[in-house]
């Protein structure tokens, strides 16, 4: 007799059913499958355990007494790259994209986990396992919503994948390492980016309307180093808009719960992360973890142009001056928005001190927001690092 996976016993759940993790749920796609099985322990909102799927990932956690260890978790290695030829309509220069494409080619995978957007909506996000490099290139480009990643996990058991790259942002990758092992996969890949202020299709659309003046022709946003939003829009015009000037009263119930109650902004379990924000303008940031990330990175590494990462300026005091702005829905008028952007441009936090300085923002707001919605959770849902990243700073009552 044939035994049966305990995973199949349990059904996915219809797409309309509330998620256990309820308004937590960041939709990483995991309960549309039936590893929902297993969501009590892999659901990074029911069970933050950053610390032991570190040891599962890279053999070891973060040395919390390591500055840099607190900050991007467990690395090998840290550099800023670009491509030489990047690749038109990436996020940045494509980065994420080649490396996909490579590992491939060369027969490492046999499929990549990727998001498409759908035929209609530019920004509605469209989880597929791909395999052929067109279809890599289709999924290029951040689709800023929460994306169902994980939701076609079954479909690797039916079509028999023994090697896989998954790439996905923080939540999707927590919940893939803690169903790793019933996967049957020979080899997992796992490239990650950053993520932080995620939002619904519909959250997305009210940010696009109070903040751009074309909200219809935007294809592509960042919240970039410079201290300004940048809007890309159809007619490759680009138009910016510095943060300090974001109506945020208009903004503050905009980005998903679940993303203000993370506190993996950097991605600790993926085995390469490929963001921006330790990077000087215009280069993108590379956080090499362990052996695999590495193995992962040197495919690419004759199309990069790198240099070492650098740190400048000092963050402390503009985070302590903003949380209680952010507290209080401030928003500036435009022309001292401006005027702070530029100010804080000149003499302000660059290459990982910017990373800090976006790091420590995030989660001192985030810890605010579990403490007051959330106060049961707090303890266990607040990984140890996150509770000394916050710790260096006076929060409001
Ligand atoms: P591309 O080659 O364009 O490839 C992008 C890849 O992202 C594609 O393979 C696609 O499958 C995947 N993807 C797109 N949307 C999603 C999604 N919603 N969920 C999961 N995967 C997705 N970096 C920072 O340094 N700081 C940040 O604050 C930050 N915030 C981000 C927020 C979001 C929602 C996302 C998706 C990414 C964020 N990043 C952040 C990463 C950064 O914006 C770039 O995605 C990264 O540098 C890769 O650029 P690229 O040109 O190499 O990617
Ligand atoms: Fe399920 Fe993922 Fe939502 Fe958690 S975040 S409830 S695992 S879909």
């Amino acid at each position: 007799m044939t035994s049966v996976s305990p995973h199949k016993k349990a059904k996915a759940l219809k797409p309309t059913s509330r998620r256990p993790a309820k308004e937590l749920c960041s939709e990483c796609g995991l309960c549309d499958t039936y590893y929902i099985h297993y969501v009590k322990e892999a659901c990074a909102f029911l069970n933050q355990q950053i610390g032991e799927l570190e040891e599962q990932a890279h053999r070891r956690s973060r040395d919390l007494d390591r500055p840099d260890e607190l900050y991007f978790g467990v690395h090998q290695d840290m550099m800023a790259a670009r491509k030489q030829q990047p690749i038109a309509g990436a996020q940045w220069t494509g980065i994420v994209s080649s490396i996909a494409i490579e590992m491939l080619n060369r027969g490492l995978v046999e499929g990549v986990v990727c998001v498409q957007n759908t035929k209609e909506d530019r920004f509605q996000p469209m989880p597929i396992i791909a395999r052929t490099p067109e279809e890599i290139l289709a999924a290029k480009v951040n689709k800023p919503t929460l994306s169902p990643n994980l939701s076609v996990l079954e479909q690797i058991e039916k079509s028999g994948l023994k090697r896989l790259l998954v790439i996905g942002v923080g939540c999707q990758i927590q919940a893939l390492r803690a169903v790793e092992k019933q996967l049957g996969l020979e080899k997992l890949y796992v490239l990650g980016t950053p993520c932080v202020d995620n939002v619904t299709r519909a959250g997305l659309q009210k940010f696009l309307e109070t903040t751009s003046r074309s909200p219809d022709t935007v294809v592509h946003y960042e919240f970039m180093q410079d201290f300004r939003v940048h809007f890309k829009h159809e007619d490759g015009s680009t138009e910016t808009v510095p943060f300090f000037g974001l109506k945020t009263n208009k903004l503050k119930d905009v980005f998903a719960p679940s993303c203000m109650s993370c506190f993996d902004y950097v991605n600790s379990l993926a085995d390469l992360v490929v963001g921006y924000m330790g990077a000087p303008f215009g280069w993108q940031w590379i956080v090499v973890r362990n052996d695999t990330g590495k193995e992962m990175l040197d495919l690419v590494k004759d199309q990069l142009d790198t240099q070492p990462v650098m740190s400048q300026g000092n963050r402390k005091e503009a985070v302590q001056q903003s949380i209680p702005a952010y507290d209080k829905a401030v928003t500036l008028p435009m022309w001292a928005a401006k005027l702070m952007g530029v100010v804080i441009e000149k003499i302000g936090p660059k290459g990982l001190e910017y990373a800090r300085f976006s790091i420590d923002s995030h989660f001192t707001r985030n810890y605010l927001y579990v403490k007051r919605n959330h106060p049961q959770k707090l303890e266990q849902h607040v990984p140890e690092y996150a509770k000394r990243i916050v710790g260096q700073y006076k929060l409001p009552e």
